[in-house]
């Protein structure tokens, strides 16, 4: 324990040592930030700061729990447990259990997830009789979670001229009363969407200042991993619970920063040293995780970016090999590559199966990694995508147990009042919630009350919604002495949920019963977890809590032994011997919807950069000629990232022939049929020129796209083709002459014919566009 500094080198040591008051850590990808952020908690309990008084934010829960893991081999487990260590998120709902009271939250507030929010909004927006095409459910949700990100109450809203102007410009006039009607039904269920938590814990730290005064004592240090990812409303926390002691300390690195999106602030870097006095500035140069191929090549991607803060990323690590880049046909054989790839690497280097992660852009690339995964029998798990909870039948029992901790709970009561169905139907509930409205009551409570208002709900409706109320009661009694497996169990019985999937019988009700069971399984774990942690009880709230702030990372038990398939924005702060980024394709990445501004295009890269850095021994990079996107099978262009990685560090398996496809519409030309030669100015780039000064304009772009969605549109101006055109039949085309049938493949709109022309080309051409005439 004594000596675990040296595990550190000097530029390291600077930072971990420094004494009190605001530091940052700013330096490249595996230069050993979240190494310092770990050791720097160890050296102040060292020091004798008591962990009670530490509080540490991450990335992930997982993150957390393996930097608690290695504080306590360094300090003792004992005096870990008193960390305050997470996620935003997870840190915060604890303390708004504490202290959302002063706000009017019960301290069991119900954590709604994206799903329950974008339910509860289309609800609003359908009692507020507004047209759904308008205001677009998700679309609101967004608005919305973006407003409450910015510190944006409704009253900050409705203040804001601006806002309601564009609103009002974007045709939705609405949009502040939605608003505001989510916030107040939020309210009254008792419950939090996760902007809330970080909204509500500001307007806490802000309205009560004894709040504020005590946990700027408490958590006299505070630190802060992937800091360039923070977004405004959790800068503004750390600003204030930093303000008394001024002993913050934030790493990041800016060329990682890829949530922008989600709100992430680069600037909140950049004011760093604006907003404390005195900061203590550190770098970090020497990369420990990769080959010197490796980082390299990430530094060579990431200097194309404009707005960055310099810095040096030097390894002393091997050469290692070069960076394959790998060309394959169609996406199917992307993924056979993969997989050969993988088992190939295992076999010759005897590794296990969790030395490889695959990334990718989208979580919809997955489909053709697993399917060559699956054959090849390779064993891998996905990170991320519809998660394991917010499958229907599992949201449906977590739901009752949700009403069993918060009876109040709009969105989990609406969800199970019908389910297993009892005869309760939708005019009821729409009575229930107006009356709820009516009251400023939540629905339970209007149930229990029922005899007491005038519904205009028959005796026999009210009988079945009394005997709900019962049943969730005592569901609430038995809660008070059965742990949450016990009663898990019980409701998942009890209600019938069980019984109806069992009863249904079809092949999806019996996977849907097994995944309760899974579920079942999972508490069961949890509990007895739990139980072996002095101060938890295995309650179901703990569970539910466990639940509902879950990142997608969370779930990995590392019990067994997969490849990981996940989206870079994942893997951010990850490490894997073998990555293999694939689909490296214009308008998949960088993606086509991230590229019409610079600002845009440089996150991507960054993207980029996130991506390539999680290698440690060796990087694949793959992309193909053709994909399969939207159902229909596309022609693709090599991403103009990898003409920017300098080529000394890559082992080009093909040449990149970008140049091919830069004048070319994104629709081939033979197949499209006449094409003007004269628009497609062909110079061969200059070596390392960046390619995007020879991109068509936005315009010409612009019309591309639109043939191309001509093209993949079934309503497209079709050729009429003679249907008994087979193999053999011999046809005249506009512009190639005569030719021979060899071959027809694909159905419908994208049925092609394979020709040997006369003059000696062999082309592929689409039938619905091909100039042809059957002889
Ligand atoms: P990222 O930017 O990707 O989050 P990071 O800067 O947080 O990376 P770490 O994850 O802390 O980097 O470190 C990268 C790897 O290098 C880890 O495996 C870490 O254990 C190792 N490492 C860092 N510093 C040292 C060191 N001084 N000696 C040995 N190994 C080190
Ligand atoms: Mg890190």
């Amino acid at each position: 324990m004594e000596n675990f500094i040296d595990q550190l080198n000097e530029a390291q040591r600077a930072p971990v040592l420094h004494k009190d008051g605001p530091l940052m850590v700013i330096a490249g990808a595996g230069s050993g930030k979240t190494r310092v952020l770990t050791f720097r908690i160890a050296h102040l309990m060292a020091q004798g700061v008591d962990a009670f008084n530490i509080l540490a934010l991450t990335f992930t829960n997982k993150a957390a729990r393996e930097m608690k893991k290695r504080i306590a081999d360094i300090a003792g487990t004992a005096e870990t447990k008193n960390l305050w260590m997470g996620t935003f998120h997870s840190v915060f709902a604890k303390l708004l259990r504490y202290d959302g009271d002063k706000l009017g939250f019960p301290s069991n507030f119900t954590i709604y997830d994206t799903q329950d929010s974008q339910r509860l909004i289309a609800s609003i927006i359908k009692e507020m009789g507004l047209d759904k095409d308008i205001y677009k459910y998700k679309q609101v949700q967004n608005r919305i979670s973006s407003y409450k990100n910015s510190l944006i109450t409704v009253k900050a809203y409705f203040n804001n001229p601006e806002l309601v102007e564009a609103d009002a410009m974007a045709k939705r006039p609405r949009m502040g009363d939605i608003y505001h009607n989510y916030v107040e039904r939020c309210f009254k269920a008792g419950a939090m969407d996760f902007d809330d938590l970080l909204l509500r814990t500001n307007e806490l730290l802000n309205r009560f200042p004894d709040v504020l005064a005590k946990y700027q004592d408490r958590f006299r240090y505070i630190l802060v991993d992937e800091y360039q990812d923070t977004n405004h409303s959790q800068y503004l926390i750390v600003k204030a619970l930093s303000d008394r002691y001024q002993n913050i300390c934030v790493v990041g690195d800016d060329a990682q920063s890829i949530y922008s999106f989600r709100g992430a602030n680069i600037s909140n870097i950049l004011n760093f040293q604006k907003d404390y006095d005195d900061v203590g500035m550190y770098r970090l140069e020497q990369n420990y995780r990769s080959t010197k191929n490796i980082v390299q090549a990430a530094n060579s991607i990431i200097a194309n970016n404009k707005d960055q803060l310099e810095k040096v990323v030097w390894t002393a690590n091997d050469d290692g090999p070069p960076i394959i880049i790998h060309r394959s046909p169609t996406d199917a054989e992307e993924g056979r590559y993969v997989a050969n790839s993988i088992w190939e690497n295992r076999m010759q280097h005897q590794m296990p199966n969790g030395n490889f992660a695959v990334l990718y852009r989208t979580n919809s690339q997955s489909r053709s990694i697993e399917d060559a995964l699956r054959k090849r029998d390779i064993p891998y798990r996905i990170y991320g995508g519809l998660s394991f909870y917010q499958r229907k039948e599992i949201k449906d029992v977590l739901s009752y147990l949700r009403l069993v901790v918060n009876p109040k709970d709009e969105e989990a009561l609406k969800r199970v009042i019908n389910f297993p169905t009892r005869g309760i139907g939708q005019t009821t509930v729409d009575k229930l919630v107006v009356a709820a409205n009516h009251y400023g009551r939540s629905i339970f409570e209007v149930i229990e009350n029922i005899d007491r208002i005038d519904l205009k709900i028959n005796a026999g409706t009210k009988r079945k919604l009394q005997d709900f109320v019962t049943m969730i009661q005592s569901f609430q009694i038995m809660n008070e002495s059965a742990d949450a497996f016990v009663l898990a169990e019980h409701v998942a019985k009890k209600t019938g949920i069980l019984l109806e999937f069992k009863k249904d019988g079809t092949p999806e009700g019996i996977a849907r019963m097994e995944n309760i069971e899974e579920l079942l399984n999972g508490i069961q774990d949890f509990v007895e977890g739990q139980k072996e942690l002095d101060e938890a009880t295995g309650s179901i709230s703990e569970f539910l809590e466990d639940v509902a702030l879950a990142t997608d990372l969370d779930k990995d038990t590392g019990d067994d032994d997969r490849v990981a398939l996940m989206t870079i924005h994942l893997a951010k702060g990850l490490e894997f011997p073998y990555v293999y980024i694939v689909g490296m394709e214009e308008d998949l990445f960088p993606s086509g919807m991230s590229m019409n501004t610079r600002s845009e295009l440089e996150e991507e890269r960054r993207l980029f950069y996130v991506a390539l850095t999680r290698a440690e021994k060796q990087a694949y990079l793959t992309y193909t000629q053709n994909r399969y996107r939207w159902g229909k099978l596309i022609d693709a262009e090599p991403s103009r990232f990898l003409e920017e990685i300098d080529e000394k560090f890559v082992d080009n398996q093909v040449p990149i022939d970008r140049a091919a496809y830069r004048y070319k519409p994104l629709i081939d030309n033979d197949i499209f049929g006449e094409v003007d030669k004269s628009t497609l100015r062909q110079t061969k780039p200059k070596n390392g020129t960046p390619p995007l000064v020879n991109k068509p304009n936005e315009n010409q772009l612009r019309k591309l796209r639109k043939l191309k969605r001509q093209l993949a549109s079934p309503t497209a101006n079709t050729n009429t083709i003679d249907p008994n055109l087979t193999e053999g039949s011999l046809v005249n085309h506009t512009r190639f002459g005569r030719g021979k049938v060899l071959n027809i493949e694909g159905v419908g709109n994208d049925k092609k014919a394979e020709i040997q022309f006369d003059k000696g080309d062999i082309k592929k051409l689409l039938l619905r566009f091909a100039k042809l005439e059957v002889l």
